[in-house]
């Protein structure tokens, strides 16, 4: 996969993107997932996570990444509204 999807650019080059951890396990075929308030470790046994990205050489923009680990699909992408950052500080 060398391209990724920005909900504000559209799809891009991988590399203009920078994984900042991951944001909660997401039930399969679930449009909902716990949002924490830092990156965690996910168990091993995890197969669907949200994880968070920056589209840090394109719009600067947070989004979140619904993927499976299985196969490293993707499945959704959401933009990531600064109110939802919450407990993050000046991020
Ligand atoms: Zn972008």
């Amino acid at each position: 996969m060398n391209q990724m999807f920005c909900p504000n650019c559209g799809h891009c080059r991988k590399s203009e993107f920078v994984f900042c951890g991951v944001i909660a396990q997401a039930a399969a075929g679930s449009d909902t997932a716990l949002w924490e308030s830092r990156p965690v470790t996910p168990p091993r046994a995890m197969k669907v996570r949200d994880e968070r990205w920056i589209h840090q050489y394109g719009c600067a923009q947070w989004i979140r990444v619904t993927r499976d680990l299985r196969n490293k699909e993707v499945l959704k992408v959401y933009r990531i509204e600064r109110s939802e950052m919450r407990g993050e500080g000046d991020l």
